[in-house]
């Protein structure tokens, strides 16, 4: 199909519009929709398109409004899809027929990147070496990093890509093998980064394709990429431009890309900048009030502080953009709602994971939004002995988020997190009941209904950049799912199986499977 030329349809079975204002799901009996709008919702939408229209018939399934993914990772997941798993690789000579194959599939010159082997089950005995990888993939730049993430090996390609050569020195925090003065291609800690990033860089755009394919087909139809880098960024405005790009996407830039201004070309909106005022819990670097349950000299780091924060704030505000500010630890956080009343600009949180009581009073009467992860609920299994009781009681507080009236948006974080928002709905319902979790009791307070988590990650994040989107009113652009089952009377432990069948973009199918 061509873009552009947008196809009248009927769509023929049990049509989702949204919610009203008391959260009550509004269906109806079909859906017409022209020029990419919805025009009409009710019983016998063929005769209401008229002949010529395509029929697009739901069956057992349902339609809902397209689903946003209020924070993720472009490149990143794309590079992260696109990962060679090579756990349980048993010699070298296995090793080069794996990246041999994957750089065939890829083509000249695309990166091959993999991950996860150990040269302790290798029948040689030995390393790999940068020789190895280029017998295998010549023409294609190569990245293998070993199963512990902190060393890895690549190809002469990929390293004279990354500017190492057998001079340089080594980078801080890492180490560049070499033997008789020769680069061998084994890299370690912080001499994987310089390898990485210039993986990253290199065919972003077929990374964001990639990124953009799964999203879809996961019934995201709009994403908000965080920390997108001029890279990234240029990768984006040359698909959008081009017309190849299929998901919204809203694009909140990197604190390293020079001159930042709003923008809009066809379907990429540049809204806002990204600033990290923590770390994370995984890696105790979220910056609390008080020490770690599981490490007692350690609050974690603050990265900015409220002036730090105040001054990104200004820097936002004037050229014309929303700040976006990640804070985890309830230091962070406390720090972030500091600045917003300092500089009575308002911003977004992204992730506020750790919120007590206070700290959410405080929120919600300075009248911020939060894009949070449902995910990190039954992904963080250790969060209880890393904060302790009492204090694990207040994470992820998405019911009481709700309840002050806070604006609140759901994510991956993906590649964090897998992209797919039924698995976060599943946790945001369940809070891992079903999975034996110890926060599901903690927090037990805490869940939403199916209805709640479904506005969270439908017209929240519209309404929080003012867009019309999010439902499927008449008028609205028609972004829309077809899920195989209907999640809001599903049982909640379904709500992981939840399978989207289709997802239409502007009346576009984007995604299809089986449906006819
Ligand atoms: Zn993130």
């Amino acid at each position: 199909m061509v873009r552009g030329v947008v196809q009248t349809l009927a769509v023929v079975g049990r049509v989702l519009e949204g919610f009203d204002e008391e959260g009550r799901p509004l269906w109806h009996d079909g859906m017409v929709v022209e020029e990419g709008r919805v025009v009409y919702l009710g019983p016998h939408p063929e005769e209401r398109a008229g002949p010529g229209a395509k029929v697009v018939e739901v069956g057992e399934g349902v339609v809902l409004p397209g689903l946003t993914d209020s924070h993720a990772h472009l490149t990143s997941l794309g590079l992260a899809l696109r990962t060679l798993d090579l756990r349980g690789v048993r010699s070298i000579k296995e090793l080069k027929l794996r990246v041999a194959e994957r750089a065939k599939e890829l083509g000249v010159g695309e990166w091959v990147v993999g991950r996860g082997w150990d040269q302790e089950l290798f029948e040689e005995g030995r390393w790999p070496t940068r020789w190895d990888l280029d017998e295998a993939a010549p023409a294609n730049p190569v990245l293998l990093v070993r199963v512990c993430g902190h060393a890895a090996v690549a190809n002469t390609l990929a390293l004279s890509l990354a500017g190492i050569t057998d001079s340089i020195p080594n980078p801080p925090g890492g180490s560049i093998e070499r033997v008789g003065g020769k680069v061998t291609g084994v890299l370690k800690e912080a001499a994987v980064q310089l390898v990485y990033s210039a993986a990253r860089k290199g065919g972003s755009e077929e990374l964001v394709k990639e990124a953009e394919k799964a999203m879809l087909s996961h019934g995201v139809t709009c994403v908000h990429a965080m920390s997108v880098t001029s890279e990234e960024l240029g990768a984006l405005q040359n698909l959008a431009r081009a017309g190849k790009l299929k998901l919204r996407v809203r694009a909140y830039l990197d604190p390293t890309v020079p001159e930042p201004k709003p923008e809009s070309e066809g379907m990429l909106t540049v809204v806002g900048l990204k600033a990290l005022a923590d770390g994370s819990f995984g890696a105790r670097t979220a910056a609390l009030r008080e020490p770690y349950s599981d490490d007692p000299g350690n609050s974690g780091v603050l990265l900015m502080d409220r002036d730090a924060l105040v001054r990104e704030l200004e820097k936002a505000k004037k050229a014309g953009l929303q700040l976006a500010a990640h804070a985890i630890g309830d230091k962070a956080l406390e720090e972030v709602l500091a600045a917003a009343k300092a500089s009575s600009t308002r911003l977004r949180i992204e992730h506020a994971s750790l919120a007590p009581p206070d700290l959410l009073d405080e929120l919600a009467g300075l009248g911020l939004w939060v894009s949070a992860q449902p995910r990190f609920v039954t992904s963080d299994w250790w969060i209880v002995s890393r904060l302790g009781r009492e204090r694990a009681r207040w994470v992820y507080p998405f019911r009481s988020f709700l309840e002050r009236g806070v604006g609140l948006s759901f994510s991956s974080d993906a590649p964090v997190e897998p992209c797919n928002p039924f698995e976060g709905v599943y946790a945001a319902v369940t809070r891992g009941s079903p999975d034996g979790l110890e926060i599901a009791k903690l927090t037990a307070g805490e869940a939403l209904t199916t209805a709640e988590a479904l506005r969270c990650y439908t017209e929240t994040a519209p309404k929080l950049l003012g867009e019309r989107l999010g439902r499927l009113s008449v008028g609205y652009p028609a972004d829309f799912v077809i899920v195989d089952r209907d999640p809001l009377s599903a049982p909640p432990p379904e709500l992981r199986r939840v399978h989207v069948l289709a997802t239409y973009v502007g009346g576009e199918p984007m995604y299809t499977t089986a449906v006819k």
